[in-house]
């Protein structure tokens, strides 16, 4: 981003209140939750407790029992371009190229062919894909084939953007410029993001705050704020340390005394 330009703010307020989720085998998520304009909301939580569900209900996919979900201060009325998903699995039309994905995207949102070419390009660009816009999913890494799910997302010009473990199945180092790529998408666009992944730290490089949910039914069992959030290097600071250990222990994978050095716990001679 250019020092001293401020982005235009298109991020829209999210608000869950008392929300229900239920299956036909019983509740899936009891959730209130207040989403702020451009906020990076992580949702943590153990496998299968409802996290994919929230996402879907936001996204219109799935309907809510009880409550209220609005999105810029309106009630959520099925699918619809204020909240765009991007998945785990990419779902690129596999027989258009990467240009053309983004181009239909655009089509969709009703922006005319001549002017769809150059946005394409534009947004392709901003994900650093420029060079492979004529390639088909087939002949691109999974990375970037989510990198052009990614363009194409932020064609459909979303107020809040819904990514449901989007960088699960990359490998480390792919993963880890996923994230940046995503934070200077972020910063360019603003929109409001709410982000379901299992890693620790992806939640924590990411976030601006973390809500940590229990088991099925999802509840909000804590939120944990990110003071600075994304500065960099941060990962490296004690502070970041800190804050990896209490959520670990919020989600009830380390005990107490796992905190404590080895040498320094009751019991133990160095
Ligand atoms: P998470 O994303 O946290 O792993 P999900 O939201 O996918 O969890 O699922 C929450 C719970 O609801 C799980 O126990 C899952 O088996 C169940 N579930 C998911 N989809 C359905 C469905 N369509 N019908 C019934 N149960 C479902």
């Amino acid at each position: 981003m250019t020092p001293g330009v401020r982005p235009q703010l298109t991020g829209a307020p999210v608000r869950l209140r008392d929300v229900h989720i239920d299956y036909s085998d019983g509740p899936a998520a009891r959730i209130d939750l207040d989403v702020e304009p451009g906020e990076v909301v992580m949702l943590l939580g153990p496998s299968g407790c409802g996290k994919s569900t929230i996402l879907r209900a936001l996204a219109g996919l799935l309907p809510i029992t009880a409550g209220e979900v609005t999105v810029d201060g309106k009630p959520l009325a099925g699918p619809g371009a204020r909240c765009a998903m991007v998945f785990q699995e990419d779902a690129l039309l596999p027989w258009r190229t990467a240009r053309r994905n983004v181009e239909f995207a655009l089509a969709l949102r009703g922006v005319r062919r001549a002017q769809r070419h150059v946005m394409a390009a534009d947004l392709l660009e901003q994900v650093g894909l420029e060079a492979f816009s004529g390639h088909l999913p087939l002949r691109l890494s999974g990375g970037m084939r989510q990198r052009v799910q990614l363009a194409r997302t932020l064609a459909a010009e979303p107020r809040v953007l819904l990514m449901d473990e989007p960088f699960g199945a990359l490998d480390a180092q792919t993963r880890a410029e996923m994230q940046r790529l995503l934070v200077s998408v972020w910063e360019r666009h603003r929109a409001t993001i709410l982000f379901v992944t299992h890693d620790v730290d992806e939640a924590l490089l990411l976030a601006d705050r973390i809500v940590l949910l229990t088991p099925r039914p999802a509840r909000v069992s804590r939120i944990v704020e990110i003071p600075e959030p994304r500065r960099p290097g941060w990962q490296f600071q004690p502070d970041f340390a800190r804050r990896r250990y209490e959520i670990l222990a919020g989600l009830g994978h380390v005990s107490e005394d796992e905190s404590v050095p080895l040498a320094e716990r009751k019991g133990v001679t160095p």
